[in-house]
């Protein structure tokens, strides 16, 4: 399989490449060339599966020759044995609904599924190919502990976070500052969030900089984050339909970088017999409104109580409106062109009419996701975290609609205690973090204080 970009800029490269480049050289999302078809009897077969032999079944097709088997095995063996479940994404019945549990992994949250096996694929081909990796990113809480539990202590790679001192929520510093593997490098800078990724921006756009240091980002764009969360799709399905081709299954899934729903949509492409995939944002609505309207229009971004989900721009959506527009870069570039012009872009009637075959949409509220986590713990005693609970009230009163649940309660007990007045104890994952060992250091938030530090720190790893 071979890799090409939505921008029709790359010349197409291997899976290891791709994986390695995240972001097309030419700034545009690399696709495969062709997505693989999967037939309604390997389908059943793989309804018996248990997770991990399914991952590799799943993976196998967009690997092509560059993993053989046994390695394929050994690292998705690896990357899913630090999930506490034994199912991994176990499918839980909550009332009429189906919860999809994504968050038994190491940092409690839906991302660790893909950023475990990131983690060991960049390990992987650096070890086979030579090279170094040193991902720099800035967080706002939660990506920045899934992106450090995915490289921890992984040779030829180290990890700078930026994140804003005094400003992310205790629990979320801790699951960043108590890992102490000596390749993970937590930097608290004074300032916002945006002042992280301002710094990050720039140190990634000063080119020089970034090749001799081997910079490199973990962002949701990667292709192998996307296939990673593919595979829970069809882990879903199989447990629902028990194989049976003719079983046609319902995903709600909140969304805010458009990742975890384009995975959806690409299984329903591979054809798993998927009949609604919804779209449930919180009140940052860009994709409900693109869905009911046609139109594309970045608005402010409002902080919600699902604040992984407070984005403006959709970093994953450059992808559907290449498959939306029959795999044509120009047209990609036209709709890109017209963003840039006027802020926002508007497909065409006939795509329009696609987009409302391929998804529904739903928009929550903080009242109204705070009403479903009372509602649902009222009438189930299972508690969801804010959001799982905007994909669940997105999934409304349909019966049997999988949810996606992408963090554990546990996580976001402010709103839960909001809601229900009290909290959810803590996972494995989450227990002990306040009495652990600490590490971070507090840089002032410029571009020269960042620098200056990641020059040192590599030059005293001896790299
Ligand atoms: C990142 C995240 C989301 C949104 O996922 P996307 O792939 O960006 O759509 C939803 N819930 C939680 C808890 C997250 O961390």
């Amino acid at each position: 399989m071979r890799y090409v970009s939505t921008r029709g800029g790359v010349e197409p490269v291997g899976f290891a490449e791709a994986v390695m480049m995240g972001l097309g050289t030419d700034g545009g999302l690399l696709v495969p060339e062709s997505i693989p078809q999967i037939g309604p009897l390997t389908l059943a077969d793989w309804a018996r599966l248990r997770f991990q032999d399914l991952a590799v079944e799943v993976l196998i097709p967009y690997v092509g020759s560059e993993l053989t088997r046994g390695e394929l095995e050994d690292l998705v063996n690896h990357s899913f044995a630090s999930f506490s479940h034994p199912e991994v994404t176990p499918l839980v019945r909550v009332g009429r609904h189906q919860v999809l549990e994504l968050f038994h992994g190491p940092t409690a949250a839906f991302k660790d599924v893909a950023l475990q096996l990131l983690g060991n694929l960049f390990a992987h081909f650096l070890a086979r190919d030579g090279g170094r990796l040193n991902i720099l990113g800035a967080t706002s809480g939660d990506t920045g502990s899934a992106a450090i539990a995915g490289v921890r202590g992984k040779p030829r790679i180290h990890i700078f976070i930026l994140y804003p001192h005094g400003r992310v929520s205790p629990i979320q510093e801790r699951q960043m500052t108590t890992v102490l593997d000596a390749n993970v490098h937590n930097l608290a800078i004074r300032g916002t969030f945006d002042d992280g990724q301002r710094i990050v921006k720039a140190l990634f756009n000063d080119l020089a900089f970034k090749d001799a240091h081997h910079l490199g980002a973990v962002n949701s764009i990667n292709w192998a984050r996307i296939l990673a969360q593919t595979i829970y799709y069809f882990y879903a399905w199989g447990r629902l339909s028990g194989g049976d081709p003719e079983r046609r299954v319902s995903f709600s899934v909140p969304t805010g970088n458009f990742g975890d729903i384009f995975a959806g949509y690409l299984a329903k492409r591979m054809g798993l017999p998927v009949d609604r995939l919804i779209i449930a944002t919180n009140r940052n609505d860009i994709l409900t409104r693109f869905v009911h309207t046609g139109v594309y229009a970045a608005g402010e971004v409002h902080p919600t109580l699902s604040p992984s989900m407070d984005i403006q721009i959709a970093s994953n959506f450059e992808r559907y409106l290449y498959y939306l527009h029959g795999e044509r870069p120009e047209a990609v570039g036209e709709l890109l062109a017209e963003m840039g012009r006027s802020g926002q872009m508007r497909v065409g009637a006939e795509q329009h009419a696609i987009v409302a075959g391929d998804f529904d949409a739903a928009a929550a509220s903080d009242e109204e996701t705070l009403e479903q986590i009372r509602a649902t713990y009222r009438e189930t005693g299972y508690i969801l975290d804010p959001h799982t609970a905007v994909g669940v009230h997105g999934a409304g009163e349909c019966d049997d609609m999988v949810c996606l649940a992408t963090a554990h309660p546990a996580k976001f007990n402010e709103a839960v205690r909001a809601a229900i007045g009290i909290e959810a104890p803590p996972p494995p994952a989450l227990r002990g973090l306040m009495e652990r060992e600490t590490r971070s250091v507090l840089l002032d938030a410029s571009e020269e204080a960042v620098r200056e530090h990641l020059r040192a720190t590599l030059a005293a790893a001896g790299e």
